[in-house]
């Protein structure tokens, strides 16, 4: 079994943009936070917006140095960078997009979204490269719903997307630098579902809503997350309700981190260079 180390809880709300009121659920940051090969959590939504004609969102900014995915669950957004690559992301899409050593990008609302207004929802989560990458060119995965395997838990309707890395035999479509397990799952309410994980990684759960006892131990409610000890292997969770959760499932890069706003590199001087890039036009 696989202990729960602790469940935090954030409250505090902040606008990215004018487009995502987002709460960052943890960061590398976080005293005491283990959370490698991730770096940063935020949680868009769920939020009500009304029809308008301009488009909210956040403008052009620079990333450096890790990955930015973004799992949409409502509302649609459309990103651009200065590469000329650009897309939009449905509900139940996916963009792995590999920043590494940079790029400017705007992420904003569709045009639909945009015109019809409605319910936004959606994650970024942060994930880390090695320092052997950092300076890759950067890249997109865009992974549409129906190339996402959909695993059945039981007879009532509980599933399983592997987003990336393997469960049970079963790939997900993302390339990862480092082994990284990324899973979304929904458990109804009264079913159980025992994770088999892999030992020694770093175990993050989070849930966007519901309620699952944990463990037979702790409840996990909604905008809550849970962190697990790194060994053990088994997971066991029952839900309380029908529950919609992240599981973030990888293998720790053991490198040191520094960190400035949009850029996560190694050290100070290589933070030094990413402002200095960013303002010299190099991105
Ligand atoms: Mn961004």
């Amino acid at each position: 079994m696989k202990q729960l180390h602790r469940i935090t809880r954030t409250n505090e709300s902040h606008w990215v943009g004018d487009g995502f009121p987002v709460r960052t659920l943890f960061s590398y940051n976080t005293p005491d936070a283990e959370v490698s090969p991730f770096l940063m959590l935020d949680y868009a939504g769920p939020a009500q917006f009304p029809p308008a004609t301009k488009p909210r969102g956040v403008g052009l900014h620079p990333h450096r140095g890790f990955e930015t995915v973004t799992i949409l669950y409502q509302g649609e957004v459309e990103h651009h960078d200065t590469a000329g690559n650009g897309g939009l992301i449905g509900p139940g899409d996916v963009q792995w997009m590999t920043a590494a050593k940079g790029l400017l990008h705007e992420e904003m609302h569709s045009a639909a979204f945009t015109r019809q207004g409605g319910t936004f929802e959606a994650i970024q989560l942060w994930v880390n490269l090695p320092a052997k990458f950092k300076m890759e060119p950067p890249h997109y995965q865009s992974i549409v719903k129906a190339d996402i395997p959909v695993l059945k838990l039981d007879e009532k309707g509980s599933v399983l997307r592997v987003i990336a890395g393997v469960y049970q035999g079963t790939k997900g479509p993302a390339n990862t630098y480092t082994p990284v397990n990324l899973l979304d799952l929904r458990l109804l309410a009264g079913q159980t579902a025992e994770l088999d994980l892999p030992e020694y990684y770093t175990t993050i759960l989070f849930a966007l809503k519901g309620c699952v006892n944990i463990n037979n131990s702790a409840a996990l409610n909604d905008a809550e997350v849970a962190f697990f000890e790194r060994n053990g292997k088994t997971v066991v969770l029952t839900a309380l309700k029908d529950s919609s959760l992240l599981v973030m499932n990888g293998e720790p890069i053991d490198e040191p981190i520094a960190g400035y706003g949009p850029f996560v590199m190694n050290t100070q001087g290589e933070i030094r260079q990413a402002i200095a890039d960013f303002n010299y036009q190099m991105y």
